[in-house]
């Protein structure tokens, strides 16, 4: 359903989608596909909404965002069966995606009661010159399937700290836990036209955002191609845009490394989410004099993963999103064998008994990976981990940083100083070193180059939702 100016309503235009269990085929549920006019009455709830939500006090906002937290953590468990159902991930991590998205609630919480201005010495002694931080406005949000809770809330919880009101839609394969997060507001009594979910037809309903000269900013989550699309159509508006966009992690496994934690953290990085995550390893890096121990090491720790219905008990993989992402994972992995990659384990599609009617493909490691390979290039966003070798810690930088893309990148050393040499010098957001999970609710999150602009998370996520109101008073003297 859609949820518009405090009210929940099926889509103008009577229209419904499908939401499809990947692990089962099965139809979980069936929900409102909103389009133009949705949108429409969506923006202009959020702009009645405006004046009287950001004139509230930070402590007001404050307290909707923690009691809506309240609200959602009391029902962790349902909402966890109904992520696992809509996209396949293991129910342990759908509990910890919600741990996330809560935390981003907690945090921005507080937040909303440290949004500080400033004052500044002014040229002359009658002077005084000041400056406020106040909401962009309205805020349209757009966010991709794999993390159906925290990428929402992670978008809401900033903006409606920072006093702005939002029209968010869901990724299509996901709009039951962002339904969830709706009731929750609902029932925390956010005010009407503060926070609005238009889930639907991706053209209709983020073309009528980007159309409307009334939303102020756009912050987005998902593809690349996406996101430069957006950034272009903001132009006509000159709206604010936040990307958070995609990935092609390098994972920097030197010789001093301890091998097994390293592989233990490139099985954690490369394959939770079924390889699904913008964060993902999608290049492990191996120093030669190392590397075939630490692919034994690795093959033998991706054997032992259990791929299944993430609603089983013992599942560590569940199933690929859709069709098109398991063909994107076959082809990669075709390409780099034909091109001289050797398979350690997986490599196919999963088709027999529990897999017949799901998206399953076997969790792989590919040894031999060489820069010719469309896995070397490309985000393959899949099971996959294809392992290349490098000689010196400048051929390892100079790897890590040809690519188009700058999110997360990997080191596992125990050199201290190399840690900071090789750290500061990778052309990323995000570095994990000997951490295969950085993102924290405090930290900022986001990459530079093609991954994105801006960040989210911490102090720095409310950034994007606040302008700047410099007041210069002349006074008597
Ligand atoms: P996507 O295809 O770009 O979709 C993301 C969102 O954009 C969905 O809500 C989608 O709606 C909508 N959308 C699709 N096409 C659109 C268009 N032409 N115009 C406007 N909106 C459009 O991405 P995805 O497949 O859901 O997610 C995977 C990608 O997200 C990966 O590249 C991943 O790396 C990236 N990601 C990045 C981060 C980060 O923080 N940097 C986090 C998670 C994921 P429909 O669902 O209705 O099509």
């Amino acid at each position: 359903m859609l949820y518009i100016n405090g009210e929940w309503r099926e889509a103008a235009s009577g229209k419904t989608m499908d939401v499809i269990n990947p692990a089962t085929g099965e139809v979980v549920a069936t929900v409102a596909k909103g389009g133009k006019e949705d949108t429409q009455a969506a923006i202009d709830a959020a702009q009645a909404a405006f004046p009287s939500w950001s004139r509230l006090t930070a402590k007001e906002r404050s307290a909707y965002l923690r009691k809506t937290a309240d609200i959602l953590r009391s029902r962790t468990e349902e909402i966890a069966q109904l992520i696992t159902r809509e996209m396949g991930k293991p129910l342990a991590e759908a509990r910890g995606e919600i741990g996330l998205a809560l935390d981003y609630l907690d945090w921005y919480a507080e937040e909303a009661k440290r949004i500080y201005g400033d004052t500044i010495p002014a040229s002359t002694p009658s002077k005084r010159l000041i400056v406020l931080r106040q909401p962009v406005g309205v805020v349209g949000a757009i966010t991709p399937w794999n993390f159906p809770i925290a990428m929402i809330t992670r978008k809401l919880a900033p903006a409606l700290a920072a006093g702005c009101t939002i029209i968010l839609k869901a990724a299509s394969a996901t709009p039951l836990a962002a339904i969830e997060v709706f009731k929750a507001l609902h029932e925390a009594g956010v005010p009407k036209g503060v926070a609005n979910l238009v889930n639907g037809s991706a053209s209709e309903v983020v073309g009528t955002m980007m159309a409307s000269p009334v939303v102020r900013k756009i912050t987005f989550t998902g593809s690349t191609e996406v996101g430069k699309e957006l950034v272009r159509q903001a132009a006509d508006t000159m709206k604010k845009v936040s990307m958070e966009l995609g990935g092609h992690a390098p994972f920097l496994v030197f010789e001093d490394a301890d091998l097994e934690k390293a592989a233990e953290g490139a099985v954690a990085s490369k394959f939770r989410n079924a390889g699904q995550t913008c964060v993902c390893t999608n290049r492990i890096y191996v120093q030669k004099s190392v590397a075939d121990r630490f692919a034994e090491i690795m093959a033998e720790k991706v054997k032992q993963l259990v791929v299944g219905n993430g609603l089983e008990n013992g599942v560590n993989v569940g199933p690929m999103i859709d069709e098109a992402a398991l063909q994107k994972a076959q082809e990669h992995v075709d390409d780099a064998v034909a091109k001289g990659a050797k398979l350690l384990c997986g490599g196919t599609r999963l088709t027999e008994g529990e897999y017949a009617k799901g998206t399953f493909f076997a969790p792989t490691v590919l040894a031999n990976a060489t820069h010719e390979m469309k896995i070397a290039n490309e985000e393959t966003f899949g099971p996959v981990a294809p392992i290349f070798t490098f000689e010196t810690e400048e051929e390892a930088i100079a790897c890590a940083n040809n690519t188009a893309y700058g999110l997360a990148a990997y080191i596992y050393t125990r050199d201290g100083s190399r840690m900071f040499r090789v750290a500061e010098r990778l052309d990323y957001g995000i570095v994990g070193i000997n951490d295969p999970m950085p993102t924290v609710a405090q930290a900022p999150f986001g990459g530079v180059k093609e991954s994105g602009i801006g960040r989210e998370g911490g102090k720095y996520g409310i950034e994007d939702y606040l302008d700047y109101k410099f007041l210069s008073l002349q006074l008597e003297m």
